[in-house]
């Protein structure tokens, strides 16, 4: 039987540092909905030019385009145990549409780990973040710093704040996070499958969280 985890959490929580954490202890595929989007801005394709419209205003990427790509995503052959789902669903439609795939072939969403903190805890924490261009593996100046200035420890790559983690559209994202993804938080504790997690601990201490809320 195929795995499923989903993280919920604000922007700025972690859930992308622990999800490839998570995804090289596991052995699942990292599925991110925001490294999907970047990746098409970068290839300049059309749905990256869409999506990016609504990127650079905080605002979320209409439901119709994301389920599809997501669709797309967990249909290849390296989602065939499962997945780790970063970033989606972030809307009560993407929640139904995820259930809807999963079902037609026999599999659920088996635990939903929701990190949590603080809007202030997230601003610092977004705007002290830095993304590597080859692989989005993800740094902060003061809590997480790569050992070179600029340069990502693990490929090498250049170092870069993405357009939206400027203080505006942050404070923005945390807006639309609580009026449009939030409501997931019950959607998932009524059905039993919520976990929630301080993520305002140290990152080896929110893997071992994550960890131990996986196995049960
Ligand atoms: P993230 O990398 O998860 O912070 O996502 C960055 C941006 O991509 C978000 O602010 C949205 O504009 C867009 N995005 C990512 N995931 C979704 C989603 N599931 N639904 C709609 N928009 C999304």
């Amino acid at each position: 039987m195929a795995t499923y985890i989903v993280l919920l959490g604000p922007p700025g929580v972690g859930k992308g540092t622990q999800a490839k954490i998570l995804a090289e202890k596991t052995g699942l595929v990292h599925v991110s909905s925001g490294d999907l989007f970047r990746e098409n801005i970068k290839n300049l394709t059309e749905l990256g030019k869409l999506a990016k419209s609504f990127m650079d205003k905080g605002e979320l990427v209409p439901d119709d385009v994301t389920i599809a790509m997501i669709k797309d995503r967990l249909a290849r052959p390296d989602c065939e145990a499962g997945a780790i789902l970063d970033g989606f669903p972030r809307t009560p439609a993407q929640a139904n549409a995820l259930k809807k795939m999963l079902a037609s072939i026999n599999g659920d969403v088996n635990v939903v780990p929701f990190i949590t903190a603080e809007p202030a805890t997230l601003i610092e924490r977004v705007s002290g973040r830095w993304t590597c261009r080859a692989q989005g593996h993800i740094y902060h100046q003061k809590f997480n710093p790569p050992k070179v200035a600029g340069k990502c420890d693990i490929d090498g790559s250049e170092l870069y704040q993405r357009d939206d983690d400027k203080a505006e559209t942050v404070a923005r994202r945390i807006n639309v996070y609580l009026e449009q993804t939030s409501p997931l938080v019950d959607y998932y504790r009524t059905q039993r499958k919520l976990v929630e997690i301080d993520g305002t601990q140290p990152i080896e201490k929110v893997t071992v969280a994550l960890l131990s809320a996986i196995k049960n």
